[in-house]
């Protein structure tokens, strides 16, 4: 019992469980029994209903039996018919089987009563009265039949009949009272469902106020205990029903718990909260600081998208002056400044300006040297200026206004001042912030002046290479390991007939097309090159080739370029080989040539000396063999000679004494010469011209006509006259040499001046010679600034024609006039009494003498007179030409540069009067004598050049000066 008490107070659940299911299980007993009461109360009526209306209907049955029984017998009595004497017989087989029916359902004594009534009374009835009365009547003994009826039958049956009666209505009254009792059972049933409703609700009563004193209570309590604890009231004892055990029990507990865990928890997160405080303190504090960082931040950034801006403005361009104009315009933008200059300290000064006058510019450069510029020199710290606005930059202003100045240095990597810029602002001073800013500016702008300067540099150096290159005479070209070009010089794209600037990255096909169309033997430097570039190892260095329509001989070599130890292109020279080319080859017609000429004379001398040494000869023999000998070594000699002038004349080692000489006795002498080794051949002198003066080496001159007028006789073998023709042909002294011999060939003319060439052909095969004859005509008419060309008809003859220059003072040489009235003094001297002093001494010294102040106009009366010298003074009129200029000038022009210059100054400046060309320098003061001694000295110096012009000495002996 205690067990289960408590199991039960442990869980509410438990409890409300039991309850509902004592209260279920009453409800379903209560009404299981009422209703099983009331359908046995029903049943038991209905088989009691049944069996009394069984009854009845039994009785009934009897009833009609005995009735119609009654009526058969009287009726078979009456008329005797057998008919109903059978059917007395049926009815009382019905009476027999009904009463037999009947006995079972007597079970009240009333019912044995009557069953026992009948049963006798059938039995009286059938077996004694009928049978007497029908035994009589057959017998018909009527009297008799009545008789027993008297005797009692009648009343028998009567009696009889009302006994059925009787009990039919007991059986009526019986079913009423059975239907009372049933009824008043139903309505003792109903009471009692209405007493099990009653007592239902009765135990759910009980039911809801013990949950509700269980459950409702305590939760309330609970509730205001919690509400009390959320809304923060004090609270330190928890007053419920901490000791049931049930889920109340179990849950005051749990919330005890919670309820002081949470306090404790509170106050945990009170201190906590505490805590809390003093850190957020400590971060607003923190806050603060980051805030004051941030600030620093932004405007970090603003100077560095200011810096960004900057940089970007300026020009990426390597121009200089481009990257000055963006670096001021991009400062005065960054700065709001209103103008800005920047000056670059290099010889130029390159600079440039914004919203400045070009006057200002010019004055800052010019005080660039004093004032805040040197200021900034000196301390190379930049600094700011304050100073009132002057009226003229005020604009329509009138209140006082002020400019900011600045003056930032820049300064280069050593650290010296490579820049001075200078801003001005008017809307505001500089703060020392912004200048630190600035400063940082200028190192940027030290960067940009640095990539301009190592730009100009390597563009300097670049461009010497290149020059060095282009001025090579070699043509040089640089390709990579593709061999694609990298460089060439300008000699070998113009030899390509292409521009330096766009063959540059020229793949190789391209540029080897270009040079294969120049060559002519295209096939193999086409292999060459790609031996060289492609088959690294193959040592084939160099190869020639000749130049299509040229006669050039270029030798091409390649050289590895190797960058360390890879070998990254190829480096091609060309070399014009043309001279070495023809050299070589003259040396082989050189030796062919000398063997030749060599071999005969000396067969000649070999020969005859023999036959001298070993045989005995006639005097006459003897003679006309050393003649022989004699002459085939002079021609020898001639030969070796000419051989030596040549290389002479070529490595420009001859000298050449020139003297002013008349060509006619040299051509005279030439022929007299000439004449003795030919009888064949007659010589005629034109002389169309008596200036027959040139400047010349009489000598050399001499060899010139000699080697014509000898190759005239000798390219003439049949003979003919030889004419010289001496004639005037501009500022030119013509002669011609003229033949009527084999003439020349049109295509060997161009070669006939060049060493050792011959003309080759069957007519002059037995002609003797070396072909250098023509050369040295050629190189010594060319010193003497002359030329010699040739006509000539082939069977017919040649001409050749030698130009020399005409010496124009020719003319006067030899007249008196030198010292006359005639020769001319021109005085250039500002100072009017100095220069009628002179005037005067000159004229009495019997000059023609003209003085002049002014530079200009004595240049102009010079050209105009040729005076024979002229006598300048350094010091001129102010703003004119000085004397140096008016020298200056006379020694480029051609007219005047070869008058003698007498300089007369008070400036003591002899030596570059002298080196100026000036013939001589008189300091003032001077006696007026000596100007005139100094200009005649001059010009007797020039008249002794005339007196060596004098007719020459009919000797020529050119042996005896090779000897020397
Ligand atoms: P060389 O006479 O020793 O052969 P030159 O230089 O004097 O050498 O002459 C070169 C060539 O020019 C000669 O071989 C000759 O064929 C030709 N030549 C020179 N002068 C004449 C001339 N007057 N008439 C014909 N041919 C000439």
């Amino acid at each position: 019992m205690e067990k289960i008490k408590r199991y039960f107070h442990k869980s509410l659940a438990r409890q409300f469980i039991g309850l509902m299911g004592g209260f279920i299980a009453i409800f379903f007993v209560g009404a299981s029994l009422l209703l099983f009461y009331q359908q046995s109360t029903t049943n038991d009526f209905e088989r009691k209903r049944e069996q009394i209306e069984k009854k009845e209907k039994y009785v009934e049955q009897l009833d009609r039996a005995f009735t119609q029984a009654f009526l058969d017998v009287r009726g078979y009595l009456a008329f005797g018919r057998k008919e109903f004497k059978q059917s007395v017989f049926r009815q009382k087989e019905a009476v027999l089987l009904t009463l037999k029916q009947l006995k079972p359902l007597a079970h009240t004594t009333e019912d044995q009563q009557f069953l026992d009534a009948a049963d006798s009374f059938a039995t009286y009835y059938f077996d004694q009265l009928v049978k007497q009365a029908i035994m009589e009547f057959e017998n018909g003994n009527i009297q008799a039949v009545l008789k027993i009826s008297e005797n009692g039958g009648t009343a028998a049956i009567e009696q009889f009949q009302r006994q059925l009666m009787d009990y039919h209505q007991t059986l009526k009254t019986q079913l009423d009272d059975e239907y009372v009792n049933f009824i008043t059972k139903q309505t003792k049933s109903q009471m009692a469902f209405v007493g099990l409703i009653l007592l239902i609700l009765l135990v759910l009563m009980i039911i809801i106020r013990m949950m509700t004193k269980q459950i409702g209570k305590p939760l309330t309590e609970f509730a205001i205990a919690a509400e009390k604890f959320a809304n923060d009231e004090e609270y330190r004892e928890w007053p419920l029903l901490s000791e049931r055990n049930d889920e109340i029990g179990k849950l005051s507990r749990a919330f005890q718990k919670m309820i002081y865990s949470i306090q404790e928890k509170e106050e945990n997160l009170v201190a906590q909260n505490e805590e809390l405080l003093a850190q957020q303190d400590e971060l607003e504090s923190q806050q603060a600081e980051l805030e004051q960082a941030l600030e620093m931040m932004q405007l970090r950034e603003q100077e560095l998208k200011r810096r960004n801006d900057f940089i970007n403005g300026l020009s990426n361009s390597l121009k200089k002056q481009e990257v000055l104009d963006s670096i001021v315009c991009n400062m005065c933008k960054v700065m709001d400044a209103d103008r800005g200059m920047i000056v670059l300290l290099n010889e130029q000064k390159s600079h440039s300006a914004f919203g400045l006058s070009e006057q200002g510019v010019q004055q800052f450069l010019a005080y660039m040297d004093n004032g805040l510029s040197q200021r900034l020199l000196k301390t190379k710290q930049s600094f700011a200026v304050k100073r009132e606005l002057p009226a003229s930059e005020k604009s329509y202003y009138e209140e006082t206004l002020y400019s900011y100045d600045l003056l930032l240095p820049v300064l280069s990597a050593e650290q010296e001042v490579e820049a001075v810029m200078m801003f001005s602002r008017f809307s505001g001073e500089f703060l020392p912030y912004e200048i630190e800013e600035y400063e940082r500016l200028a190192k940027q702008v030290s960067i940009s002046l640095q990539k301009i300067r190592l730009y100009e540099e390597s563009e300097k150096d670049r461009r010497m290479t290149q020059d060095i290159l282009n001025n090579i005479q070699e043509g040089i070209q640089l390709v990579d390991r593709n061999g694609v070009n990298l460089m060439m010089n300008t000699q070998l794209a113009n030899f390509l007939k292409v521009d330096v600037n766009t063959i540059s990255q020229t793949p190789y096909e391209q540029w080897k097309e270009l040079l294969l169309q120049k060559v002519v033997d295209e096939k193999n430097l086409s292999q060459y090159l790609d031996n060289v570039l492609f088959h690294a190892g193959n040592e084939i260095k160099s190869f020639t080739y000749h130049v299509k329509d040229e006669k050039k001989v270029i030798q091409m070599y390649a050289e590895p370029l190797y960058r360390g130890t890879e070998r990254f292109g190829m480096i091609f020279v060309h070399r014009d080989i043309t001279k070495e080319f023809e050299v070589d080859q003259m040396k082989s017609e050189f030796v062919s040539t000398v063997s030749h000429e060599l071999r005969t004379p000396l067969s000649s001398v070999l020969g005859f000396t023999e036959l001298m040494l070993n045989k005995e000869l006639k005097p006459e023999r003897q003679r006309k063999y050393l003649t022989t000998i004699y002459q085939e070594a002079k021609r020898l000699t001639a030969l070796i000679n000419d051989f030596l002038d040549v290389q002479r004349m070529e490595s420009g080692r001859q000298t050449y004494d020139k003297k002013y000489e008349d060509i006619v006795p040299i051509i005279q002498n030439v022929i007299e010469t000439q004449k003795v080794n030919t009888a064949i051949h007659q010589f005629v002198v034109e002389k169309e011209t008596d200036r027959t003066i040139v400047l010349g080496d009489r000598d050399k001159l001499a060899q010139v006509f000699t080697n014509l007028i000898s190759n005239a006789v000798k390219y003439s073998p049949d003979g003919g006259t030889v004419t010289v023709r001496i004639y005037e042909q501009g500022d030119r002294l013509n002669i011609d040499v003229v033949d009527e011999g084999l003439g020349i060939p049109a295509e060997a003319m161009p070669h006939l001046f060049t060493k050792f060439y011959r003309v080759d052909n069957s007519d002059r095969r037995r002609i003797g010679g070396t072909g250098l004859g023509l050369a040295i005509v050629k190189e010594i008419v060319k010193a003497h600034d002359g030329e010699v060309t040739i006509t000539s008809e082939v069977k017919k003859g040649s001409t050749f024609t030698v130009r020399l220059p005409l010496v124009a003072v020719e003319m006067d040489h030899g007249s008196d006039a030198q010292t006359d009235r005639g020769v001319s003094v021109i005085i250039v001297e500002d100072d009017r009494n100095l220069a009628s002093l002179l005037e005067a001494e000159l004229s009495d010294s019997g000059f023609n003498v003209k003085s002049f102040k002014n530079g200009k106009e004595a240049i102009e009366a010079m050209k105009a007179m040729k005076p024979a010298a002229v006598v300048l003074d350094i010091m001129l009129e102010e703003g004119e030409m000085s004397g140096w200029d008016v020298l200056k000038e006379m020694k480029v022009d051609k007219e005047l540069s070869s008058i003698p210059i007498v300089i007369s100054s008070a400036l003591e400046e002899t030596e570059k009067g002298l080196t100026l060309g000036a013939s001589d320098y008189l300091v003032k003061p001077y006696q007026p004598s000596q100007l005139s001694k100094t200009i005649l000295q001059i010009l007797l110096k020039q008249e002794r050049h005339g007196e060596i012009l004098v007719p020459v000495t009919d000797e020529y002996d050119r042996d005896e000066e090779k000897s020397e």
